[in-house]
């Protein structure tokens, strides 16, 4: 098989990578073949922007690359319940979310396959962000989205000029409605477009080029549609491939309790799901399209889930602001699961976690 193709995880065919099919045949999730290098001394002497692994990066014509100089958020060692933790603070984005690593390379692909219009449904943040790069590429952009997402995600969805389109009820809905669209129309999906894990993995790059090439132990990430944990799985995989680390951290999930279908896969939880309404409305995904992926990824990190009440949230989002750091509920669950965290880890372990959106999203709580 040629590298740059795409792969079902169900069934195992093959596709070439300028196909515009957003899943395979089967139904399945398509994954990228991508064989990456990184020439460290090369990459220590670019400019600070995840462009910087270029060479890691499936994007092939220079020309097709979108991008805002973004990246490189610093890696904060911050005092928490007595311990140090690192924090990426990927808060700090140019759409106030890490979501602008898999906008950036997934907007790249599209302009590479001469896409000028796209669709995507997001419960707010993805939105933002492929909205913005569309913006950047002069494509024509309509988001789906849930009416009860965040005021401030769906007024910046329209500064960047997109189309908003509101559906009621669940998350579930804007996926439904989206597919109907994507039968004509480019589907530029953040969950389903392999592209997008592509640019998020750049995260885990960073915190080990920031770490002096080192790999953390525990890495604390918090889960809805996987996006951000299959990213970091792919990143340090692709590191452990080209032999630059020896090993992969710990990738423990965080969901809230309220909406925890990959923590009770994982569990193997018997108990009837809860009601799915949760402040960390970023994560509050009941049937994430990748998710025997997601438990999968964790499983063969040695890792684990855990989730995390309302109550935990709200403290974790006070706390934090107390300290200086104004993020929004979804980032604050993460910090709550770190906290559970910590009530069990080693003393000598090396922790990072990330901060996933920025607190303007969602003013108060
Ligand atoms: C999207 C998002 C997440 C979780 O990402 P998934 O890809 O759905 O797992 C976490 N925090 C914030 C702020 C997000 O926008
Ligand atoms: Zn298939």
């Amino acid at each position: 098989m040629m590298a740059g193709q795409l792969i079902c995880q169900q069934c195992a065919a093959i596709y070439e990578r300028h196909d515009l099919r957003w899943r395979c045949d089967c139904g399945g999730v398509l994954d990228l073949d991508f064989r990456p290098t990184f020439d460290l001394s090369q990459i220590a002497a670019r400019r600070p922007t995840m462009w910087r692994y270029r060479e890691a990066i499936p994007v092939w014509d220079e020309t097709s690359v979108v991008s805002f100089d973004e990246g490189f958020t610093p890696l904060l060692p911050f005092e928490w319940n007595g311990r140090t933790v690192w924090l990426k603070q990927d808060h700090l984005f140019s759409t106030g979310s890490y979501k602008d690593r898999g906008a950036a390379v997934l907007i790249s692909h599209a302009c590479e396959l001469g896409i000028q219009r796209v669709v995507e449904d997001s419960s707010g943040n993805a939105g933002c962000a492929i909205a913005a790069y569309c913006a950047h590429a002069g494509i024509e952009c309509a988001i789906y989205a849930p009416n009860s997402t965040s005021p401030a995600k769906l007024a910046q969805i329209e500064a960047y000029g997109a189309t908003l389109r509101l559906t009621p009820g669940r998350r579930e809905n804007a996926a439904q409605a989206v597919q109907q669209a994507a039968k004509t129309t480019f589907y530029a999906s953040h969950v389903w477009n392999p592209f997008f894990l592509h640019g998020v993995k750049t995260v885990a790059f960073e915190i080990c080029e920031q770490l002096g090439w080192q790999c953390p132990d525990v890495l604390i990430v918090p889960v809805g549609n996987g996006t951000l944990l299959l990213g970091v799985f792919i990143g340090f995989g692709e590191l452990m491939q080209a032999g630059v680390i020896a090993r992969m951290p710990r990738l423990v999930g965080v969901q809230a309790a309220r909406c925890a279908p990959l923590s009770r896969m994982f569990h193997g939880s018997t108990e009837p799901a809860a009601s799915g309404d949760t402040l960390a409305e970023g994560i509050a995904i009941a049937e994430p399209a990748r998710a025997a992926q997601i438990v999968e990824a964790v499983r063969r990190s040695n890792g684990t889930f855990l989730t995390v009440s309302e109550d935990d949230i709200r403290t974790a989002w006070q706390q934090m602001g107390r300290r200086g750091i104004y993020i929004e509920p979804t980032a604050a669950a993460t910090l709550a699961g770190v906290s559970h965290h910590l009530e069990t880890a080693t003393s000598d372990a090396l922790i990072v976690s990330v901060l996933t959106g920025h607190g303007l999203k969602h003013p108060a709580i």
